[in-house]
C-alpha cells in the first residue's frame, strides 16, 4: 500500500524558503506508478479509522491533515520546553503585533539552517512568503501523522507493507530542529505505537544518506528516562517490554558527522548519539553497500536474539542517489540499480521473514529524486 496526501506536500518556495527540495517528487513517483499499478484509484479518500485495506496493488490517497497526532505524542520524545516554543507557549505578545520572532519562527529558522553563523538570512527571502510559518508548521505535524498511520496500515491485516510518500525527518533532535527536519516523525510514530500496546519490538533501518542522529537521539534520552527498555532486552523470551533497535547506514564522513560543520551549524550542540549499529559508507565504497548494509541486519538479528520486531520502519532516503541534488549528500553515489538493489534487499528480507513494514521517503533532492523510489515501487507491485 502506498500513502499519500497532497496536503502533506512541502512547498518551501511558500515560505519564502529556498531549499532545493522539490514538493513535486512525490507526485512524480505517482506519475510513474500509475502505469504499473491495476485499479489505483488516484483521487480515493481514505479516512482512519476505517475499514481494512487488505489489498497491495490499489493506491490510496489521503486528504485532510487530521492524523491523530497530539501535543502529548510529541512531547513523548522532545523536551516540553521545545514543544511549548513551537506551540508559542512563550511567546509574551503574538508576533504579528510586534512581539518579534516567534518561538516556532525561531525553532524553523534554525532547523532549516535559514540563518548563516553572521546571523543573516541564508536560502531564506521572507518578502517572497505568501503562507505564514505557523501553516509549514501544521505540514510538518501532517507528515508526523502520515509516519503513525503508514505504521498503523501496516499493522492492519494484510500484505504489512505501507509506503508513505513523505516523512523521514530523522535529524530532530530533544529539544531542537535540525537538518530540514523540525519534529521527528519516526520516533514520535515508534512510541505512539508502543504506548498504545500496538508494538513491542521495533527495528528502525535508516538508510538516507546522513547518519539518523536525531532519532538515535530521541532512542536513548527514551531509554535513560526508562520509557524504553535497553537494547539488551530486545533478546528476552517472552512478553517483550517497549524496545527499539535502530540501525543507520550512511555516508561515512561530512554532515552530520562532521564536528567542525556541525559546531559551524550549531554552537553549543550536544554531540552525537550513536545508533545501536552504524556503519559509514566511505566514498568510493559504493560497491560494498549492499554487503554491509546486510552484515548491518544480521547485527540487528543478533541483538534480537531471534526474536522478530513487530514493525520495522525502513527510513528510505534517496540521497543516496548519485543523481541526488543536495551538495552535501555528494560522499556516497549509489548508481540508480544499487539504490534498487538496496530497496529490493531490504524488502524481500522483511516479506520473506512475514515482518510488517512501514516506509518513509526521508530525503532526497533535486530534480530527479524521485527516481529511486519510484522505480523500487514499480518494481514491487
Ligand atoms: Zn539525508
Amino acid at each position: 500500500m502506498i500513502l499519500y496526501d497532497a496536503s502533506h506536500n512541502m512547498r518551501f518556495q511558500d515560505y519564502g524558503i529556498m531549499l532545493p527540495i522539490s514538493s513535486s517528487r512525490a507526485e512524480r513517483v505517482l506519475d510513474h506508478l500509475e502505469g504499473h499499478f491495476e485499479g489505483g484509484t488516484r483521487g480515493h479518500s481514505m479516512p482512519y479509522p476505517g475499514p481494512v485495506f487488505n489489498t497491495a496493488s490499489a493506491l490510496f490517497y489521503l486528504s485532510g491533515k487530521n492524523t491523530g497526532i497530539t501535543r502529548k505524542d510529541l512531547e513523548t520524545v522532545h523536551s516540553q520546553e521545545f514543544i511549548a516554543a513551537l506551540f508559542g507557549d512563550n511567546d509574551p505578545v503574538p508576533a504579528a503585533e510586534g512581539g518579534g520572532l516567534s518561538g516556532l519562527a525561531k525553532a524553523l529558522l534554525a532547523a532549516y539552517e535559514l540563518i548563516d553563523s553572521d546571523g543573516k538570512p541564508h536560502r531564506y527571502e521572507p518578502d517572497r512568503a505568501v503562507k505564514p510559518l505557523s501553516s509549514l508548521f501544521q505540514t510538518v505535524l501532517a507528515q508526523v501523522g502520515g509516519t503513525y498511520l503508514a505504521c498503523r496500515l501496516a499493522l492492519d491485516p494484510g500484505p504489512g507493507f505501507c509506503y508513505y510518500l513523505g516523512g523521514g525527518m530523522h535529524h530532530a533532535r530533544y529539544d531542537s530542529g535540525s537538518g530540514f527536519c523540525l519534529l521527528n516523525d519516526i520516533a514520535v510514530a515508534v512510541r505512539k505505537l508502543q504506548t498504545e500496546g500496538r508494538a513491542g519490538l521495533v527495528w528502525i533501518i535508516d538508510l538516507d544518506v546522513h547518519k539518523g542522529d536525531g532519532t538515535a537521539e530521541l532512542i536513548h534520552f527514551a531509554r535513560w528516562r526508562g520509557e524504553l527498555a535497553p537494547p539488551s532486552a530486545a533478546a528476552m523470551p517472552g512478553t517483550m517490554p517497549p524496545c527499539v533497535l535502530t540501525l543507520s547506514v550512511h555516508m561515512a564522513r561530512g554532515w552530520p558527522l562532521d564536528a567542525e560543520s556541525l559546531a559551524a551549524a550549531s554552537p553549543g550542540r550536544a554531540p552525537l548519539v550513536p545508533s545501536d549499529v552504524d556503519i559509514g559508507i566511505e566514498t568510493g565504497e559504493e560497491e560494498e553497500y549492499l554487503r554491509l548494509l546486510k552484515e548491518g541486519i544480521v547485527r540487528l538479528e543478533q541483538l534480537s536474539g531471534g526474536n522478530s520486531p513487530d514493525i520495522v520502519l525502513v527510513v528510505d532516503g534517496a540521497d543516496v542517489y548519485e543523481h541526488d541534488g543536495l551538495p552535501s549528500s555528494g560522499l556516497l553515489k549509489l548508481s540508480l540499480e544499487q539504490c534498487l538493489a538496496r530497496d529490493n534487499f531490504v524488502y524481500r528480507y522483511l516479506i520473506d521473514r512475514n515482518i510488517r513494514s512501514a516506509w518513509i521517503q526521508a530525503g532526497g533532492y533535486g530534480d530527479r529524486a524521485w527516481e529511486p523510489c519510484a522505480y523500487f515501487l514499480g518494481g514491487i507491485r
